[in-house]
């Protein structure tokens, strides 16, 4: 019985070696909803981007030809402009950052990079010229040094270290004992939802795309994490066309517009003023979060007067 249970362990931990490996590129593949039922076109050409404006123009889009999503959006971030998409859940909003990085074909209508539709051009193309800062990103099991250069393979040690200022996150790496050789993901150190975004945000900063997309935590920071995470990200979007996917309102009040979607339409659109103004959705939605934040203040100083 020795004699076999040796060699399966062995190959047990062969396999949650290769497993391991595996799950980094599943997971990050997964997160990014990639699907291999995309192809270029015989002969596509790389997208040239300028100055990088974005238009979708009447896009209709299911997932299932039964169950239509998105139901003819249009809108256009310009160059160096920051858009903001808000609504409910299941509205489509991340739907509108995966048919920009074409992981999907749309069912009619046309996305748009520099007048280039993305159909067109090839997939790689598309995504280079793309940054995204995840929900909740994926680190591989290496260093943090490592994790940050992903953005830029070839940056330089000064640079990477210039990206982790710049993300907010560098003086708590220097404070690790084995600094940026410190070993992080599943069999390192687990860092929290916050570090591991500022870790996406340094990645960003090294890769300096010229679109940038924002996909908005869905999970509640605390307030102080939150602040710095904004701040990182108001400098890595300074400048760049932004689109940000946003599951919370009070970090798109500085967005140049916000558009409301809804059930796979677009039902308002304006400055955070505006919005207010119109007394529509967007006023409700603000008025609801609010009462939530609210709340949940009430509750937490009541645990700490406890
Ligand atoms: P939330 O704020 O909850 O993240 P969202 O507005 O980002 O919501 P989407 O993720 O774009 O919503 O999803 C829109 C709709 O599309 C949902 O009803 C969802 O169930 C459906 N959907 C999303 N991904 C898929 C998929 N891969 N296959 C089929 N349906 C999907």
């Amino acid at each position: 019985l020795m004699q076999l249970s040796i060699p399966l362990n062995f190959i047990g931990s062969i396999y949650r070696e290769i497993r391991q490996g595996l799950t980094d590129i599943e997971a990050m593949f997964d997160l990014l909803a990639v699907k291999a039922e995309v192809e270029d076109r015989p002969n596509a050409l790389p997208l040239t981007v300028s100055e990088g404006t974005i238009r979708f123009e009447n896009v209709r889009f299911g997932y299932d030809p039964d169950r239509e999503i998105l139901k003819g959006v249009s809108f256009e971030v310009p160059a160096g402009k920051s858009i903001a998409i808000v609504g409910p859940s299941g509205a489509g909003k991340s739907t509108i950052s995966r048919l920009l990085f074409r992981f999907y074909d749309i069912g009619s209508g046309r996305i748009t990079i520099d007048g280039q539709d993305i159909s067109h051009v090839t997939q790689e193309s598309v995504r280079a010229a793309i940054g995204i800062v995840p929900q909740d990103t994926v680190l591989f099991n290496d260093t943090i040094a490592y994790n940050i250069r992903y953005g830029r393979t070839n940056a330089s040690e000064t640079e990477v270290h210039r990206a982790a200022d710049l993300a907010q996150i560098g003086d708590f790496i220097r404070s690790l004992p084995a600094g940026f050789k410190s070993m992080v993901g599943e069999r390192g150190l687990k860092l929290s939802g916050g570090e591991k975004q500022r870790v996406a945000v340094a990645r960003t900063i090294l890769k300096a795309p010229p679109i940038l997309v924002l996909d908005e935590a869905t999970s509640a920071l605390d307030t102080h994490t939150e602040k710095d995470i904004q701040s990182a990200l108001d400098l890595v979007s300074k400048d760049r066309t932004t689109l940000t996917i946003a599951h919370r309102l009070s970090t798109v009040i500085g967005a140049d517009e916000i558009i409301v979607l809804k059930a796979g339409e677009i039902v308002e659109r304006g400055s955070h003023r505006e919005l207010l103004g119109m007394d529509g959705l967007y006023a409700e939605m603000w008025t609801m979060q609010r009462e939530a934040t609210e709340a949940e203040e009430a509750l937490r100083r009541a645990r700490e007067a406890d």
